[in-house]
């Protein structure tokens, strides 16, 4: 390495001790700190935010790290990082560091405000924060990008190259092939879902946590289980990896479905390429990816009929009083059971891309200026009803369900219905060269994970998103494969 690259890793590796507080202290955030707490943290976060922001625009380091990019006989992976980093750079060198650390100190607060709103069933508590955010969001966006569409600038810092134009061809593929099957569907007998009545024991439910993962090969040393209101997944680096989960008595399958996905998440950031560590391309190839790593875990391998064989021996040890007189098909029928629902993150699988649709579309009327915070709980009602026939009984299971937007991630959800596009390319990929079902018949998942490794995790973020998924299943993006995927799995 020369001089030029190691001076750009020293404050690469400084970069990365700041963001390793970040991560550290929001895990502990969502955890483990008591109430009182947000604001003293909030003030941390503000501090800790404005020294990352000087670190990562000064004005050397950005000419340095354009210079590396260009240089081709650095390591592929310094000059994406340097790539990466000038991108981010631009997009934060567009607002001073006073307001980004107010940004981020406001997000800081919002996340305790929702936590307690949402336990309260209160909106309006949240409500004036949600409306900074949004405002500080939409402020940042276009001082970055004075002439794009602010929701597109959005979308873009999640997934590179995304934007509203693609997604509203791909969602309005989606419903023309979803709505109908929902309602046919719903003239079908309900399978026998009575197997999963609670209540399961919350010891049993932690014991059974640690098995899935251990069955996944997510590495306990390595890997930490926690618990928290919205479960989620974050790293350090690929040595220390934190998931948390939520365990409610009455809702066993939350809970398996919660693990197994962020467990996706896990295995993606255990297995990046030592090299990448501290630096921010171990993150991966932007969340649509990350996401397709989670759903592909939870969804293609976890609710399979295969997997399901496999699974309910390990229930009927856990938990005989329900599961003792199942047979694995009709574990299987209760747990695809296609039901409209009010809570995203318990949907089945083919109902689950409503929920989105219906984040979609809220999100570009509020960020193209044609809707107000304070008309979101009475629109998202009315979208409930439209796509699903349901109308929340309280703001908790409505507007108040999801912690993004407290998080100020706007512009985050479509990448969990993009993420299961690409989880069925990668699937359809993988099948052609294993035995899934057989594999994961017999809880063999060793080799469907070296096939990820090999072809998706080890990357990090050092491939771009459509370039991982061309070169991992040998084909641009294709969402028919995964019209396909859930058309067969539902009409069967
Ligand atoms: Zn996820």
């Amino acid at each position: 390495m020369n001089h030029m690259a190691q001076k750009f890793m020293q404050q690469v590796n400084a970069l990365h001790a700041y963001q390793h507080a970040l991560t550290i202290l929001n895990y502990d955030a969502e955890t483990a700190m008591p109430q009182a707490g947000a604001e003293g943290l909030a003030d941390a976060i503000g501090y800790l935010s404005e020294r990352r922001y000087d670190l990562l625009t000064e004005q050397g380091f950005l000419e340095l790290a354009a210079r590396l990019q260009q240089d081709e006989r650095q390591p592929l992976y310094l000059r994406r990082e340097a790539e990466e980093l000038c991108r981010q750079g631009a997009r934060l060198n567009a607002v001073s560091a006073r307001d980004y650390a107010a940004h981020c100190a406001l997000v800081s607060r919002a996340g305790a405000v929702w936590r307690q709103a949402k336990q309260n069933n209160d909106y309006q508590s949240f409500a004036p924060l949600l409306k900074k955010l949004i405002d500080s969001t939409k402020d940042m966006a276009l001082a970055y990008a004075p002439d794009a569409p602010v929701y597109d600038t959005l979308l873009d810092e999640y997934d590179q190259g995304l934007n509203t134009v693609l997604l509203d061809d791909f969602f309005q593929r989606l419903k023309q092939a979803i709505v109908p099957l929902v309602a046919s569907l719903a003239e079908q007998p309900a399978p026998d879902t009575s197997c999963l009545m609670g209540p399961f024991p919350i010891p049993e439910q932690r014991q059974l946590s640690r098995q899935l993962m251990e069955l996944l090969g997510v590495d306990e040393k390595r890997c930490a289980l926690g618990e928290s209101e919205h479960p989620f997944t974050s790293e350090t680096s690929n040595q220390d990896v934190r998931l948390t989960t939520h365990y409610y008595e009455d809702d066993l399958i939350g809970n398996i479905y919660s693990v197994i996905h962020e467990s996706g998440h896990a295995l993606y950031m255990l297995n990046t390429d030592d090299q990448l560590n501290q630096t921010s391309l171990a993150e991966g190839a932007g969340t649509s990816i990350h996401e397709s790593q989670s759903r592909l875990c939870e969804n293609m391998l976890g609710r399979s009929r295969a997997f399901i064989s496999y699974l309910l021996p390990l229930l009927q040890k856990l938990f005989p009083a329900q599961f003792a007189n199942i047979d694995s098909e009709t574990l299987y029928c209760a747990i695809n059971r296609c039901q409209p629902s009010l809570i995203r993150i318990n949907a089945d699988e083919l109902t689950y891309p409503l929920h989105i649709i219906i984040r979609y579309e809220l999100e570009k009327r509020l960020f193209s200026g044609d809707i107000e915070a304070e008309q979101l709980p009475e629109l998202w009602n009315e979208l409930y009803q439209q796509y699903l026939g349901l109308t929340p009984p309280d703001e908790s299971r409505g507007i108040l369900q999801d912690v993004h937007w407290s998080g100020g991630m706007f512009g985050y959800f479509p990448t969990y219905a993009l993420g299961s596009a690409y989880a069925a390319q990668f699937m359809w990929a993988m099948e052609q060269e294993l035995d899934v079902a057989s594999l994961l018949s017999q809880g063999n998942f060793a080799p469907i994970t070296n096939w990820l490794r090999q072809k998706v995790w080890r990357w990090g973020g050092i491939k771009k998103p459509a370039e991982l998924l061309l070169e991992a299943t040998g084909k641009e993006f294709d969402a028919q494969i995964y019209i396909d995927y859930l058309t067969e799995k539902f009409q069967a």
